[in-house]
């Protein structure tokens, strides 16, 4: 791929054409064109073999005109300002459409997890913690997983806050280890937000679940989770893939085994999977299968107008954040191919991590069953909700998305007026 995208202008286009379609002026979107805070920090970390690296890390506060700035870290080598800057927003318009109290906010570390030891990582997380403590808390900023980190990275990021506080503060941080008040279901629930809307979308399409086929681009938490609930509701997974390319098989693959098999160790990669009837592919061929649903479920940008005319799928459930450019929709909107947007399809993640906080903060604990409930409460009626202000406009589901979420965002931010 040669063509640079920058993420943020993507976020800033769909809402200057949602902002239009409101009847919002200008001056209505100007304050949230810009992130309200950016922090970026040097992360100084003493290596295994004794030398000193030091690493560049992010926290961007885009919006908190809702509520505290919400969302995750992420350790990736391509981590950059203006990709932590477009994350940080769509949060901001994710927890709009879901309607939970929140902005948006997202941090994020260069680094590639997959060469350090457990022990780098967590000096870089707690170097990182300490570095952006000024700015996250409970009532201001709530980080959470995302590519690249997990529970127990949360674990070491709560227990570095309240080390430096003096106290213990579970409700610094969300998808935290169940020992220390993490949600129970918090691990599933972006897979399980992403069935609920693939269920709600095949439904709407007519389309049962059961036979319905499916490629899955990625196989992180996000990927494997949903492939799982996927595969259990009775779809066909054709296809998945990981960073060392995809798997294929026209009659589906064996996704126990699968999973199985990765989470065996954190080292293990598709590309030493077999099963018989297996053809190997690319991650970018996947993208181009003939499948009934496309789920990508990695990075931004997978679907660019390089490829974006060469997608053959009917439905694209945006399980990853930003994984298809402003480019890219336009053509598959003109090839007929619904795509359910990302601030939608995987709001699941931070729907819980908001339960998570509410039971922190109260000192209580849910059972598994009563949050996968409370998750489905708020899915399915957001859906409806898109459905219809999509259907009503004539337009498509993410501008129906950003119709809902870029309305609340403007009105808290007029209800509050600008101080001074
Ligand atoms: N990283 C997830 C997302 O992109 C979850 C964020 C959160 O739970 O705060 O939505």
């Amino acid at each position: 791929m040669s063509k640079q995208y920058n993420p943020y202008d993507n976020v800033l286009k769909v809402v200057k054409n949602a902002a239009d379609v409101l009847g919002f002026s200008d001056s209505d979107i100007e304050a949230i064109k810009y992130p309200e805070r950016e922090l970026q920090v040097s992360i100084p970390v003493r290596m295994d073999d004794g030398s000193t690296r030091v690493f560049q890390g992010y926290r961007i506060q885009h919006s908190t005109s809702r509520g505290p700035a919400k969302g995750g870290v992420r350790f990736h080598p391509a981590v950059n300002a203006d990709e932590v800057r477009a994350l940080a927003a769509w949060m901001t318009f994710k927890c709009a459409v879901v309607n939970i109290p929140y902005g948006g906010g997202k941090g994020g570390v260069v680094c590639d997890p997959n060469e350090l030891s457990e022990n780098e990582i967590r000096a870089i997380t707690r170097r990182f913690t300490a570095a952006i403590a000024p700015l996250i808390g409970p009532e201001q900023d709530i980080p959470a997983p995302d590519v690249g980190t997990n529970a127990k990275v949360m674990g070491w990021m709560m227990d570095t806050y309240s080390m430096l506080k003096g106290h213990c503060i579970h409700g610094v941080v969300t998808g935290k280890p169940i020992e220390l008040g993490g949600a129970l279901g918090r691990n599933e629930a972006t897979g399980r937000g992403v069935m609920f809307t693939t269920k709600n979308m095949l439904k709407k399409a007519g389309m049962d679940m059961a036979g319905t086929t499916v490629a899955i681009q990625g196989m992180g938490n996000v990927g494997s989770i949903t492939a799982k609930l996927l595969h259990q509701e009775g779809m066909k997974i054709v296809a998945v893939s990981d960073v060392s390319g995809g798997i294929y098989k026209p009659e589906g693959l064996d996704i126990p085994a699968i999973l199985a098999f990765l989470s065996k160790d954190r080292k293990n990669l598709l590309k030493d999977y077999d099963e018989d009837g297996l053809t190997r592919i690319s991650n970018g061929e996947l993208l181009e299968l003939d499948v009934q649903v496309l789920v990508p479920a990695a990075l931004e940008n997978q679907i660019n107008e390089g490829n974006a005319d060469r997608v053959r799928a009917g439905i694209i459930i945006e399980a990853a954040n930003g994984p298809i450019t402003a480019e890219a929709d336009q053509i598959l909107e003109k090839k007929g191919i619904t795509v359910v947007p990302d601030i939608l399809a995987n709001a699941g993640g931070v729907v819980v991590s908001y339960f998570e906080w509410v039971q922190n903060i109260q000192s209580v604990s849910w059972t598994e069953e009563s949050v996968n409930a409370k998750l489905k409460e708020i899915m399915d009626p957001a859906f409806e909700a898109v459905w219809n202000i999509a259907h009503e406009n004539d337009t498509t589901l993410r501008m129906g998305a950003y119709l809902i979420a870029v309305k609340r965002v403007v009105d808290a931010k007029q209800a509050r007026a600008i101080w001074p």
